[in-house]
């Protein structure tokens, strides 16, 4: 599994660097350093870089207001823009052609933006196409940036643009890669830019089809660009920087005590991330345990501080069974429910077609507290779209009262505990269960995940933080 080994020469390392490590011009020096010392190290170097951090949403919040008509918000987000890119070329460009060279093509990239905006205001509506072509522009200044800031540091750095390598279907805003397709051609991008002693400096977040149109691969998607790039090279390890010590036992911003997980299997962090542990995109796994490559998540600010190692599934001895709990807020639950339902063939097949039909994903289904009901979760906002779906879907057995009712709760949290030695150790669940008991927390549904490495409960929006804060003590009570 693991490459780089004993005295192996180290050969290609791919780094990642979130919004936060570049959104600043002391974020991008202490980026710079650590992408210079890497050099040092390893043969072969790779950087992808997330647009600077708010920038995604300031582009994405232009064309939404351009499709209302609202023009205002795409100058404020074209002063921002700029403001936040000129900022850093000042502090970290002293070459003055090279710093009126960058801060031109950034503003190249400002004016499609307005064209662009321009266009969605004149057809009234942002098709997702648009939507990516408009929000793929964050990455495509960053990327220009920081190759400057190196280059004016002395070192070697070329841009390049993951259009060029990320061969992705048209599923816009959340596009899926080609990796066969993208295997080939990153190596013979890449190969060249390695042999002139460069570092590619490379887009995160795009990929695009095989016409060559601009998609995305989703919010956050940036690591999963570092983990399809790093696959496409056989890289021996991926480093994911961003702006806390690596994984922690829950969100840092929301529990200040939280604590590093120096090391978690694969399929924890895997489960974390599909369950709201935003510091790495779900996605990055898949293509990196398939590839054998490691992965290690560090902190820009804290370049020291080891952070958190991944190591494979059957590696895992570390005290505690339980390592990190984490939340996805604003869901709803669903119910389809009625007496008839036994009797009514594929309904539980027939419920997910039409959950399917409206675009929403389901974070998770819970065991239905009698045979006669359906519930599942769904963000809220997709709720009231779910209901008429499954209202269509079973018009007659709603008529023929098979089925009495479908219906959402009010807003509700789902807290995931995860750890792989929860399986193998008696008692877990009562623990989880008199610590919310405990703190009064009421349990509205409990589901087991497919992977056996996690545990989610659904509870009210109100007693979601008292939840959240009774399971981080009961983890930091295990880990003594
Ligand atoms: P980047 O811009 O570097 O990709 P993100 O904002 O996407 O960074 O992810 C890092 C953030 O993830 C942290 O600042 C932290 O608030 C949040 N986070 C949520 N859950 C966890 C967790 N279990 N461990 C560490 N960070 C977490
Ligand atoms: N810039 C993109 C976003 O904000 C991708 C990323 O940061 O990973 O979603
Ligand atoms: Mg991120």
């Amino acid at each position: 599994m693991t490459k780089t080994q004993n005295n192996d020469p180290k050969n290609t390392l791919v780094m990642k660097f979130g919004g936060t490590s570049v959104g600043t011009s002391e974020a991008m020096e202490k980026t710079l350093k650590i992408i210079d010392s890497a050099k040092n190290e390893w043969k072969n170097v790779v950087v992808v870089t997330s647009a600077l951090s708010g920038v995604t949403n300031w582009l994405l919040k232009g064309a939404a207001k351009s499709s209302q008509g609202e023009m205002q918000s795409i100058y404020q987000a074209d002063s921002e823009i700029r403001q936040a890119h000129e900022k850093i070329a000042d502090k970290l460009i002293c070459d003055q052609i090279r710093r009126k060279q960058v801060k031109q093509e950034i503003s190249h990239l400002i004016s499609d933006f307005i064209n662009l905006c321009q266009a969605i205001a004149v057809l009234g509506e942002a098709t997702p196409r648009a939507i990516d072509a408009v929000s793929s522009l964050g990455e495509r200044m960053s990327v220009r940036l920081l190759a400057a800031a190196l280059e004016d540091k002395g070192v070697a750095a070329q841009v390049v643009e993951s259009t060029q390598l990320i061969v992705t279907d048209n599923c816009f805003q959340n596009a899926h890669p080609d990796f066969k397709a993208t295997g080939k051609i990153t190596k013979q991008v890449l190969q060249p830019v390695f042999n002139s002693g460069k570092i590619p400096i490379i887009t995160g977040f795009i990929g695009s089809t095989p016409d060559g149109i601009v998609t995305t691969l989703g919010r956050g998607g940036s690591d999963y660009s570092a983990g399809i790039i790093a696959a496409a090279l056989q890289a021996d390890e991926v480093w994911i920087w961003t702006d806390v010590d690596g994984v922690m036992s829950a969100d840092p911003r929301r529990v200040p005590h939280a604590q590093t997980i120096p090391e978690l299997t694969y399929k924890e962090v895997a489960e974390l991330a599909y369950f709201g542990a935003k510091v790495l995109h779900p996605k990055t796994i898949r293509p990196i345990v398939e590839a054998g490559i490691n992965l290690r998540i560090c902190n820009t600010f804290n370049p020291d501080h080891p952070g958190t190692r991944l190591i494979p599934d059957n590696h895992n001895n570390s005290k505690g069974a339980i390592k990190a709990v984490t939340t996805i807020e604003g869901q709803k639950l669903i119910t389809v429910e009625g007496r008839g339902m036994l009797g009514v063939p594929g309904v539980a097949a027939r419920a997910f077609a039409a959950v399917a039909s409206t675009g929403t994903s389901v974070p998770l289904i819970t065991q239905a507290s009698s045979e006669q009901s359906i519930c599942f979760a769904v963000p809220m906002e997709a709720a009231d779209g779910v209901i008429s779906a499954l209202e269509d879907t079973f018009e007659n057995e709603i008529i023929k009262r098979d089925i009495d009712r479908i219906w959402a709760t009010d807003e509700v949290v789902i807290i995931t505990m995860v750890g792989a030695g929860m399986i193998r150790t008696p008692g877990i669940a009562g623990r989880i269960f008199s610590a919310l008991g405990n703190k009064k927390v009421n349990v509205i549904a409990i589901a087991q995940g497919s992977s056996e490495v996690s545990i989610s409960m659904v509870v009210s929006q109100a007693d979601a933080n008292e939840g959240l804060m009774a399971l981080h003590e009961l983890i930091l009570g295990e880990h003594q």
